[in-house]
């Protein structure tokens, strides 16, 4: 049985995008032969990324992400900074960073945006799960190339899932920034905010980085509250889901609304107001009159507001 399907795993969690990694990272054994091991076996599959992007085959085919050393080199890998994943049935994984060009990419090949992978549909849950752990290994190894401690360089070591710094005989291991984000409901209604930034016509759950000495509760309380200025009662976990941007956990929780004046804080929101649970399902089901609509399926915050709309 593969240990990151267990029992107690909340069913929601594997719906969403980025969730269905089957890599086992091998964290009790993985050392300096791990990723050398990796290069040598010749059943190795790379996933090879850049900025937010992940190079593919230009092949329709359901494997068009998993590409061979001789693809990386063509893309310009360098395999000084490519990260071990670990392996799964097929063999090892690594991911790697590209140095071509993404909008005029080398024959062959196209650059597709993560985003796009799970909206579009066009990589398997198994393979979207290993982007969101390649992508955030690649984004944290290549943020931290300094040690925050003495500011000398640091070298990757484990097969990039830690740094050494050896000017302070200190080792940095990878961070995940965990993000509350919450639908504030009560009876058949909820509160949805809307960037400026997002897409016409869409509203969302409220988010926010979880800060130093929170509970994900409190942080729910206070994000929900600072956003809105609507007051949280009982606050339950509903889901949660990897986000590699660059590397942040989503933790999804639903909150009981105590409060009835919606206040929004106008400096991140141009909107933020009550829904009813009609008007929601019409932007679940794309008939809202005025074109609201909300995330992509895949996404968090449409899995939570669908299951507190739908009961
Ligand atoms: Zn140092």
């Amino acid at each position: 049985m593969d240990h990151r399907l267990g029992l107690n795993e909340p069913k929601a969690s594997l719906k969403l995008a980025f969730t269905g990694n089957l890599i086992d990272p091998q964290s009790e054994t993985r050392n300096e032969e791990s990723l050398p091991t990796a290069l040598a076996d010749p059943r190795i599959r790379v996933l090879v990324m850049s900025g937010g992007h992940l190079f593919m085959k230009q092949s329709t085919a359901g494997d068009a992400a998993w590409l061979t050393l001789d693809d990386a080199q063509a893309l310009a890998v360098d395999l000084e900074q490519v990260i071990f994943l670990g392996n799964d049935a097929a063999g090892p994984v690594i991911a790697a960073p590209s140095g071509a060009d993404r909008d005029d990419p080398p024959d062959g090949f196209k650059a597709v945006p993560f985003r796009a992978l799970f909206v579009e549909g066009l990589v398997d849950p198994a393979i979207l799960g290993a982007v969101a752990q390649g992508a955030s290994l690649l984004a944290w190894n290549a943020n931290h190339r300094f040690c925050g401690r003495c500011g000398s360089e640091t070298a990757s070591r484990a097969g990039g899932y830690r740094r050494y710094c050896e000017a302070c005989d200190r080792e940095h291991f990878p961070r995940t920034d965990p993000v509350a984000i919450m639908l504030a409901a009560r009876q058949d209604r909820c509160i949805l905010g809307r960037s400026p930034h997002f897409a016409e016509g869409m509203y969302s759950c409220l988010a926010g980085f979880i800060e130093p000495g929170e509970t994900i509760e409190s942080a729910v309380r206070r994000e929900t509250f600072e956003e809105s200025g609507i007051r949280l009662g009982t606050v339950e976990y509903l889901a949660s889901q990897p986000w590699p941007f660059p590397y942040s956990l989503m933790i999804g929780c639903i909150g009981e609304a105590v409060s009835e004046t919606v206040d929004p804080d106008t400096s991140e929101l141009e909107d933020c107001r009550w829904f009813s649970r009609e008007e929601v399902l019409q932007m679940l089901e794309e008939r809202h009159p005025d074109g609201l609509k909300l995330p992509p399926p895949g996404a968090i915050a449409r899995f939570i507001v669908e299951h507190w709309a739908r009961g």
